[in-house]
């Protein structure tokens, strides 16, 4: 499931092959995503439009039209890649963008849990559609090029409302409860876009272990976790950052994973610190994994 780094990199990736660029036609799949394509809109507020910028909220990726604003979340197997106009789509594209240039993007998503929606030039003048998300561990991107004076402020909504993310923010939010830290970090009104797996190299990184309630966590332990966010976040991006060029190849694969994971997924091999085997236990339905000596 692509986590925070994932999204950005795939926005990243896309930047140069369709900002400026016009949308000269859209083709949709019959299946729905998570939720109704929104066609009709798609080809009133979207076709023959240009993509000024694109934006990031936690996992949300926002296309800046001209007067418009296209939001797709990748949900639990979307990606978004560009491919020559005359190659064969894949199974389970499900909105193909025709580019001016002779070039697609194309949405695959496999399980379907992605979605699509569009805010028309009336709705951007209203609301923050993210007021519920907790706040951004890495800083938005900044976006120059959006042009619409009304969509730079509807950008500017998307954190106004949100707290600063610090140990304190954290220490507060926790209060005196029992919730295990791992759960506390994937919900994204703490904090937006961690999911399993990072959840489990962050905890690693911190020396936490991830069933600890969170009312018990001190305020150093708050501190090392609010290090451990920032630093493996950016690093995941930075590492996939070098994969654009691969994610951009005929097989649309974005570079996921490229970031050295020292505990997810790493059951029974040796502990980086300590070298005792890390442990895999499920914890609130998840695969979790950590070093029972080193996490404390
Ligand atoms: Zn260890």
């Amino acid at each position: 499931m692509p986590e925070l780094p994932e999204v950005e990199v795939n926005r990243q990736g896309l930047i140069p092959h369709v900002v400026n660029k016009e949308i000269a036609a859209i083709r949709t799949g019959s299946k729905n995503l998570r939720l109704p394509i929104p066609r009709n809109e798609l080809q009133r507020y979207v076709k023959g439009s240009r993509i000024t910028a694109i934006g990031r909220r936690a996992k949300y990726l926002v296309f800046f039209l001209e007067k418009a604003a296209m939001i797709i979340h990748l949900g639990m197997s979307g990606k978004l890649g560009i491919f020559a106009a005359g190659s064969p789509p894949a199974l389970h594209d499900h909105l193909i963008f025709q580019l001016q240039d002779g070039m697609e993007m194309r949405f695959n998503d496999a399980r379907r849990f992605g979605f699509v929606t569009i805010h028309t030039p009336i709705e951007i003048q209203q609301q923050n559609p993210f007021v519920k998300l907790g706040p951004e561990p890495l800083a938005l991107p900044r976006l120059k090029e959006i042009q619409s004076e009304a969509l730079l402020q509807w950008y500017n909504t998307f954190t106004e409302s949100h707290h600063r993310l610090t140990p304190a923010y954290f220490k507060n939010r926790a209060g005196t409860r029992l919730q295990p830290i791992k759960n506390f970090l994937m919900d994204s009104h703490v904090v937006a876009g961690i999911g399993n797996i990072y959840a489990s190299e962050i905890l690693f990184t911190a020396s936490i272990l991830p069933t600890t309630p969170i009312g018990s966590i001190a305020e150093s332990g708050w501190q090392r976790i609010h290090t451990a966010i920032i630093n493996i976040l950016s690093q995941a991006v930075a590492s996939g950052g070098t994969t654009i060029r691969d994610f951009i190849s005929s097989s649309g694969q974005p570079g996921y994973f490229q970031l050295e994971l020292k505990a997810y997924g790493r059951d029974g091999t040796p502990c980086t610190t300590c070298r005792r085997p890390i442990v895999k236990s499920i914890i609130a339905g998840r695969a979790t994994y950590f070093c029972p000596h080193c996490q404390h």
